[in-house]
């Protein structure tokens, strides 16, 4: 009896991570657009239920398309050490130098970025109100993700020193636990970036400096813990799930010095200024006087297409389990 018990808690173990969880990805976009100028808000505030929903879209396009997975990460330690000066920051010549498959088996999110900013751009253009949302809530998400430590780390689940699981735990687990109840998100206002390019780099490589501390801190927090303490049996949608405990959460992050926090609150002052960037380039567009209204029935189909395949099949590219 014993031993079923441990397989049922064992099978129950598995829980799929998605990049800063798809509640903290939700959660990102919508504190978002707060930051955004009044001018913005007359679009984003009402339509804050679209931008919250649709930042998961492009973790749930894993599940239907192979090549999507590449634009979630870097493995930047494959290019040598920080600050990684072989690896060119311009995309071209980064092509030239590696291949552009070698670039997509390593990771391209830095890159992909600047596509969906020129996206999200074209679209304030045009006044297209569905292409705007759209490519706002899914840049919104791969900024976040280019704030992740461990989305800039071949190591991206401790897979190569025995802290299988750290990945959910950094982005899912300790932000669920702590960030509705603790956390601030009082960040002040969106501001123009000049070079967007150089600012997500920046921010890419602050991630890339910062995932040795994400995993040496664990592997320290974890000897002052014995298992019984360091894991809890918790129920989630009338399952028990074997997670890290509460009080594991607590010091891993405060031995972090809150790290897990700051690159949340950066995330979404990015991601804001990213929007306001955005929107000023194309000239500060009226926001209340948009075109494509509606989503139309493809659109509609799109996203319906998206979750079916998210719900029914398997992730098909890089997994984090
Ligand atoms: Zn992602």
């Amino acid at each position: 009896m014993k031993k079923l018990c441990c397989l049922i808690c064992l099978l129950l173990l598995t829980h799929r991570c998605f990049c800063w969880g798809f509640y903290m990805h939700e959660q990102i976009n919508y504190h978002a657009v707060f930051l955004l100028p009044p001018q913005m808000m007359i679009l984003f505030k009402p339509s804050i239920g679209f931008l919250t929903e649709h930042a998961v879209d492009p973790d749930k396009r894993r599940y239907m398309v192979a090549s999507e997975g590449a634009h979630h990460y870097l493995d930047i330690d494959h290019y040598g050490k920080y600050p990684f000066p072989a690896l060119p920051r311009d995309y071209k010549t980064a092509i030239q130098k590696f291949s552009a498959d070698t670039l997509r088996v390593y990771g391209i999110v830095p890159w992909w970025i600047q596509i969906m900013m020129s996206r999200l751009t074209k679209a304030f253009r045009e006044k297209d109100k569905q292409a705007i949302l759209k490519n706002a809530a899914e840049l919104g998400h791969y900024i976040a993700d280019a704030h992740v430590p461990l989305h800039v780390c071949s190591n991206h689940n401790g897979q190569l020193t025995h802290q299988q699981g750290i990945h959910a735990f950094w982005e899912s687990r300790v932000p669920e636990l702590f960030a509705e109840s603790d956390w601030d998100f009082f960040i002040g206002k969106a501001e123009y970036i000049p070079d967007p390019a150089s600012y997500i780099w920046a921010r890419v490589l602050e991630s890339a400096a910062a995932s040795d501390t994400v995993l040496r801190c664990e592997k320290e927090i974890s000897l002052q813990f014995s298992a019984d303490r360091k894991y809890a049996f918790e129920e989630r949608k009338d399952k028990i799930v074997k997670q890290y405990s509460t009080a594991y959460a607590m010091a891993y992050e405060k031995s972090l010095n809150n790290m897990i926090e700051r690159r949340m609150r950066q995330s979404i002052f990015s991601i804001a200024s990213f929007w306001y960037t955005a929107w000023v380039n194309a000239g500060q567009p009226a926001l209340d006087r948009l075109l494509n209204d509606t989503l139309t029935v493809s659109e509609l189909k799109e996203f319906e297409m998206l979750n079916l395949e998210w719900k029914n099949g398997a992730c098909k590219g890089r997994d984090c389990n």
